[in-house]
């Protein structure tokens, strides 16, 4: 496994980021001792890096690995726009996780210079623990490449974790070539880079092999966080990490796994998912509830979190 320190940071992490979204609530919720083993199995085979966020419900699965892997390089991400929600984010962050400082806590879905100004004062915040140690990079996650590039000229930004796959998938605002651009951009300027949805949050496990040696060609980013539920699929990232092949027994399991957004029929057709979802992907449909989109769906599972009758599931 390849290690790299994060931009101007001193925190090294290797090329593969542990996506840790699709163990928790919003996709599979395994168990917590299933969810661990797989990060285990991860951690042994050389990731030192796990990304998680406020609204993913994985805390619990960190907190059982870091018992064993007390180094483990821990990202997450708030919606925090002030600084008592910021607390509030960050304070559950250390409990849950059983540790006293996170390595890296980042603005959650920012979108631009706009957003960027309306989480001023949690920024601020989180600069305010870095400097004391709790914290020990901030930055910001986004599909937008306005937010890369408003936040790779900010000083006191650290790390950017954008959205880039070879279809250009989920970028909301620009194609793949100018995300590309505004990525360069931030790495240049000292920016820690680790990437999202790699393989388009699942749509492109078929071209499992393409969509990883673009990403893994791309000279402007230090990590690449990839979700997964399984040891099969731990086996098969890092192998082709590793060594840019994928053993066919491998791949196969990959491939029969079809992961799809449903949509339960106790849905009321209330429209919050619709508003959440920042891809598009839902609809109200003639029968007054939701549909999906699958083709646009990024299955991120985003839109489960604001469903109160709990009719969303990414299975
Ligand atoms: S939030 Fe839930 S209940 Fe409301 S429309 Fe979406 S799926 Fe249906
Ligand atoms: S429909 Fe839901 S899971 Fe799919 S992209 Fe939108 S928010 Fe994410």
């Amino acid at each position: 496994m390849q290690y790299t320190k994060l931009g101007n940071t001193d925190i090294l992490v290797s090329k593969l980021c542990y996506g840790s979204l699709t163990l928790g609530p919003l996709q599979k919720n395994l168990p917590l001792k299933d969810g661990a083993a797989v990060i285990e199995k991860a951690v042994d085979l050389g990731v030192n890096f796990i990304d998680t966020a406020d609204l993913y419900g994985t805390y619990p699965y960190i907190r059982e690995v870091l018992k064993t892997h007390k180094d483990l390089i821990v990202a997450s991400k708030s919606y925090a726009y002030d600084t008592e929600t910021a607390s509030e984010t960050l304070e559950r962050a250390l409990r849950e996780t059983g540790r006293d400082y996170i390595d890296i806590f980042l603005l959650h879905e920012q979108e631009g210079p706009l957003t960027l100004k309306g989480h001023r004062e949690a920024l601020e915040y989180f600069i305010a623990r870095k400097q004391e140690g709790i914290i020990r990079a901030v930055g910001i996650s986004t599909h937008h490449t306005a937010a890369v590039k408003a936040a790779a000229l900010m000083s006191e930004v650290d790390i950017i974790h954008p959205i880039l796959n070879y279809k250009g998938l989920g970028i909301v605002d620009g194609t793949r070539q100018e995300m590309e651009e505004a990525i360069k951009l931030a790495y240049e300027c000292g920016k820690g880079i680790y990437i999202m949805k790699a393989l388009g949050g699942g749509h492109l496990i078929a071209d499992i092999r393409q969509a990883f040696d673009y990403i893994l060609s791309f000279p402007y980013a230090h990590s690449i966080a990839v979700g997964m539920q399984r040891i099969e699929e731990v086996y098969a990232n890092v192998s082709y990490f590793e060594s840019g092949t994928i053993p066919n027994n491998l791949q196969a399991a990959l491939e029969s796994y079809d992961r799809k957004l449903f949509i339960q029929d106790w849905c009321i057709g209330c429209g919050k998912c619709v508003e959440r979802c920042s891809q598009g992907a839902l609809s109200i449909d003639s029968e007054g509830q939701a549909f999906v989109m699958q083709d646009k769906c990024l299955l991120c599972g985003y839109c489960g979190s604001v469903c109160d009758q709990l009719a969303i599931k990414v299975i």
